[in-house]
């Protein structure tokens, strides 16, 4: 016998999640505008993206390629990986949701971290699962801390290396300590969406640890260095039996026939990568250097944004700075919902506007760099 409501009701736990809140867009009243909330590149796409964009609008009428062979064979030949083991999606967000979908329900657990991305949290509890958070250590990833939270209850485990919004990242050595001490039935989800930007000897984006495993997988997006967030483009590098059980869910055509396009030529394009990790990587450093001259602190990153502390003082605190600073046309990213009540999320920009935030910044904090 089933009750009677007067409408339809979601599963329990659906109305407790806390929809996503995506980076401003708008400074009302400012002529021009610098969105540096949402981690996009300052550079745009690889002309070469742009072109098999146009191209595939001669062919609109045809259902695109339920394989996106053409993206997965081009992510193959670029990494050097096995194409049997890439799966594509509408954005990664599409296959986090995926594997929280197959592998967890009602009674299992799922490990994230205090300073998580939020979608990790938003699947897990849309599967159905409990949510499980951590904290972190110097605003990094606590691998410790990780395995002391495991109960035979937990089914997966999420970080993302480098963090969001920390910038911060766990070295290989950790990870594969982290991989060591969880149960084989756990997955591990490294979501490792800043891979490109990171130049650090001892950071792993994750492929050794997919390849010689079958509790990893790897997740990766062209919505940030490659500069075609609006196409949705994700990646997932994975074991051959968590692939299969996501295929059998996933929606027949998830890649768009323009996306499958323009994301092969991106990838092919690594002149274009490297110019944009080049730019990148000087002004991480520029721009640290100048906040911390008009003394603010920031995390030390190895992504395409900076982690912004305020003092804790009357009128100089991150809601304050966030409005000063829209007001001037310069959109940061709040991240209080991320455990940040007195930070901002800065992407890297654009020369002007990187100089731009600084110098208003400098006004701000009554100090010039
Ligand atoms: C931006 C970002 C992604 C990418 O998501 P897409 O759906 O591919 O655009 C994934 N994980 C983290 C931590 C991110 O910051």
């Amino acid at each position: 016998m089933s009750i009677v409501t007067s409408e339809p009701v979601p599963r329990p736990g659906i109305l407790d999640i806390a929809a996503y809140v995506p980076g401003k867009e708008h400074a009302p009243g400012v002529a021009r505008v610098f969105k540096l909330s949402s981690n996009e590149t300052p550079l745009g796409a690889s002309p070469k993206a742009i072109d098999a964009f146009k191209q595939a609008a001669g062919n609109l009428e045809l259902y695109p390629d339920g394989q996106a062979m053409a993206l997965r064979e081009a992510i193959a030949s670029v990494h050097g990986l096995n194409v049997a083991n890439i799966m594509c999606g509408n954005g990664s967000d599409e296959l986090l949701g995926l594997l929280c979908h197959v592998y967890l329900g009602t009674g299992d657990e799922a490990i994230i971290t205090e300073h998580g991305f939020l979608v990790y949290k938003i699947q897990i509890m849309g599967a159905g699962a409990t949510v499980v958070e951590v904290k972190e250590k110097d605003r990094t990833v606590d691998v410790d801390a990780i395995l002391a939270a495991v109960t035979d209850k937990t089914k997966m485990v999420f970080i993302a290396n480098p963090g969001n919004p920390t910038g911060t990242y766990v070295p290989v050595a950790d990870i594969r300590r982290l991989h060591a001490g969880l149960p084989k039935s756990v997955i591990l989800v490294l979501d490792a969406a800043y891979a490109e930007y990171v130049r650090k000897n001892d950071y792993e984006a994750g492929l050794e640890l997919v390849s010689s495993n079958r509790n990893v997988v790897m997740t990766r997006t062209f919505s940030k260095v490659y500069g075609l967030a609006a196409l949705r483009i994700g990646w997932m590098y994975g074991p051959a039996g968590i692939l299969d059980a996501l295929n059998r869910v996933r929606g027949p055509f998830n890649m768009n026939a323009p996306a499958i396009a323009a994301g092969a030529a991106a990838i092919r394009d690594q002149a274009f990568v490297e110019k944009a990790v080049e730019h990148n990587n000087l002004w991480q450093g520029k721009l640290t250097h100048a906040l911390e001259t008009i003394g603010l602190k920031v995390t030390p990153s190895v992504a395409n944004f900076v982690l912004i502390h305020f003092p804790d003082v009357d009128g100089k605190r991150a809601p304050e700075a966030d409005a000063f600073l829209t007001s001037r046309g310069y959109i940061l990213r709040a991240v209080r919902g991320y455990g940040f009540p007195n930070a901002l999320r800065m992407t890297i920009g654009s020369e002007e506007a990187n100089r731009g935030v600084i110098e208003t910044l400098g006004e701000f904090m009554g100090k010039s760099a």
